[in-house]
């Protein structure tokens, strides 16, 4: 497996832990999008796409978040046994959309991205600098 393109969008004055949203292209093929960079201790650490995973009211069957007490739309408590959790007993609030399923795809992964990301951040100090992030799947009007 090869990443073909990576494209990158910094977060603005990011404070947060959250530096940058980014896409991957493998082998020239397959696009995936919403990866996000995160700041850590060890350096910026690549998380998959994800969604927030949700449980429905047993009274009205509204989608509620995993943490809500109560029913976002009813009202009703909600009973407290819904949380999936992880292989170390830890609730699961999200879900991976896609992800590797080795370390060494992880690493190919987190190494395009964030050679891209460092080369990101000297670009953007460029003036009129735009990111390429947005211009997924418009490639045959560009050219
Ligand atoms: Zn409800």
């Amino acid at each position: 497996m090869e990443i073909t393109d990576v494209r990158i969008k910094l977060i603005e004055g990011a404070s947060e832990r959250l530096l940058a949203f980014c896409s991957i292209t493998i082998d020239g093929l397959f696009v995936v999008r919403d990866l996000k960079i995160i700041g850590s201790p060890k350096g910026p650490f690549v998380a998959m796409p994800s969604r927030k995973l949700t449980s429905n009211c047993h009274a009205c069957q509204f989608k509620n978040s995993l943490r809500a007490g109560y029913c976002n739309q009813c009202g009703a408590k909600l009973v407290d046994n819904r949380l999936p959790c992880d292989a170390e007993g830890r609730p699961r609030i999200y879900a991976d959309i896609a992800h590797p399923l080795n370390a060494n795809c992880r690493d190919i992964i987190q190494t395009s991205v964030v050679h891209e990301y460092n080369a990101e951040i000297l670009r953007s100090q460029v003036p009129g600098h735009e990111s390429r992030y947005e211009c997924i799947g418009d490639e045959e009007h560009r050219h």
